[in-house]
């Protein structure tokens, strides 16, 4: 079967591909071996975020923010985005400088997206924030999705406007045939021009069956969600010099990230690590962090 191009991998990546290339006018097929939003784009910290990004992001950080913004209504679907201030709080004053270092070095840049907040406003924000919380930085166009929403909602545009996904369908082998893709699956074979690699942790053994070699290593963050409790927190909340986050959805449950990210392969889970930092979690959030 021939397309104009093949795209491995049916996560957000590979979904947004179709969409956009199908959009284009190129007639696009998606191979998924196990079920779209399967793998991490199902299941992550759905965080929509311009702030804390590293200076190299933030030109394709905010463009991708603007998209957001009206992301529901383009893709005529629900992708779960809330727009919601993110703040990261400062626990003492090496924080505050640390925040207010980058922050200079944002403006010589020409973005003020990030903001300092003192005591009393993080107080205000976040009334049940720790006493000795000193203040933090916010940026006020980030938010939040959820993860499995958007990412159907894009393979759902796609298909839509064109594209085809075949889900359960694992590449085996690539082969480039003059200026031709040929993809050979556990079902059929293809023919492309165009080859695009959105296998996400698979990435680097996708490259071995095009020639090329990317190293790729692989970390797992940890996450927890509450059962509903009593809404206390409307903004994303992080923290400048630990790894934490944690975002109250409007349903009352509380999405909780951070711990130390383990070392794994793409299909192994590291149980003893595992353990050990679901503890870690709740000891990182009290009693320094919120009251
Ligand atoms: C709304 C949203 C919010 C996010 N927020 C956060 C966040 O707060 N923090 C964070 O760390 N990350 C976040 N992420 C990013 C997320 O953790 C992943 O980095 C991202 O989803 C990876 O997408 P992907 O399409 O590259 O990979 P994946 O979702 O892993 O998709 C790759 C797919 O390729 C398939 N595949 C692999 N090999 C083959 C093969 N040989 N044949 C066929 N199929 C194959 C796999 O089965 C898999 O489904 C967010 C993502 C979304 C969508």
């Amino acid at each position: 079967m021939n397309f104009d191009a093949l795209i491995i991998g049916g996560g957000i990546h590979g979904s947004a591909t179709a969409y956009h290339l199908t959009n284009a006018g190129i007639k696009a097929l998606v191979l998924e071996k196990d079920y779209v939003g399967r793998h991490a784009s199902g299941v992550n910290a759905g965080g929509v975020r311009l702030l804390g990004r590293d200076f190299a992001e933030v030109p394709l950080s905010k463009e991708a923010m603007t998209r957001w913004q009206t992301l529901d209504q383009e893709l005529d679907a629900d992708t779960g985005f809330r727009r919601r201030s993110l703040i990261n709080i400062a626990i003492d004053d090496a924080d505050m400088s640390k925040i207010s270092s980058r922050i200079n070095q944002l403006a010589e840049s020409g973005y003020d997206h990030e903001v300092l907040i003192d005591q009393q406003e993080l107080r205000e924000r976040l009334p049940h924030v720790a006493p000795n919380c000193v203040g933090g930085v916010v940026s006020e166009q980030d938010g939040y999705a959820i993860p499995y929403k958007a990412t159907s909602a894009y393979r759902l545009a796609a298909e839509r406007a064109g594209a085809i996904f075949h889900e359960g369908e694992a590449v085996q082998s690539l082969r480039q045939i003059g200026d031709n893709w040929q993809i050979t699956t556990d079902r059929a074979t293809y023919n492309a021009g165009i080859l695009i690699n959105c296998s996400g942790a698979w990435a680097d053994k996708t490259a071995v069956l095009m020639g090329d070699n990317v190293p790729l290593s692989h970390s797992a963050p940890m996450l927890m969600i509450t059962a509903r409790m009593p809404h206390f927190a409307g903004p994303v909340v992080g923290a400048i010099s630990r790894q934490l986050s944690f975002k109250q959805f409007e349903n009352g449950t509380v999405l909780i990230g951070g711990g130390a990210r383990v070392l794994q392969t793409a299909t192994t889970t590291e149980q003893r690590w595992t353990t050990r930092n679901w503890r870690l979690l709740p000891r990182r959030l009290r009693p320094s962090f919120l009251s």
